[in-house]
């Protein structure tokens, strides 16, 4: 069984047709302080500026913030790895972080990560850089990761939270 708490707060949950009624009430009964924990951690999420040109100057902030923190970066893959992002593209995108074409050197980052930690953003940002050498999630992907930025793992449960 399935329980998800959506973007708007609804809960929606996927149970298999032989399972009764009363069994599935009780099994997300069960779970009720995990719902309302995840209804008020989406409450707090901040919320976009809805109007353009709010929307635009928050994105001129992030790409400032952003490439100023990727500069060292992007100078240490350069010397280290001969490879160099061609293009930063600020966006605010639903499912990723981040992502990275190798093809035309442009990296575009998630205009929300303007609410995460610095230390996350700087996670994206080496992350995608490592894209550069390895388009994929491979191994010679993970040991470029590991090796610039060993405790990426604990950088990106923090991003999740
Ligand atoms: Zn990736």
């Amino acid at each position: 069984m399935g329980i998800n708490v959506r973007k708007d707060g609804s809960v929606h949950v996927r149970a298999p047709f032989w399972l009764g009624k009363g069994v599935v009430i009780r099994m997300v009964s069960a779970r009720a302080s995990w719902i309302r924990s995840r209804q008020e951690a989406l409450k707090k999420e901040p919320v976009l500026p809805k109007n353009n040109e709010d929307l635009n100057l928050l994105k001129r902030k992030a790409l400032l913030k952003f490439k100023g923190m990727a500069i060292p970066w992007v100078e240490h893959f350069r010397k280290t790895y001969g490879v160099e992002p061609k293009k930063w593209t600020i966006r605010a995108m639903d499912t990723r972080w981040g992502s990275c074409s190798s093809a035309t050197g442009r990296i575009t980052l998630n205009l929300k990560l303007i609410y995460k930690p610095d230390e996350c953003v700087e996670y994206v940002i080496v992350h995608e850089l490592c894209h550069l050498i390895h388009p994929d999630h491979g191994k010679g992907f993970y040991t470029i990761l590991e090796r610039e930025l060993p405790d990426w793992k604990a950088r990106k449960k923090k991003l999740k939270m």
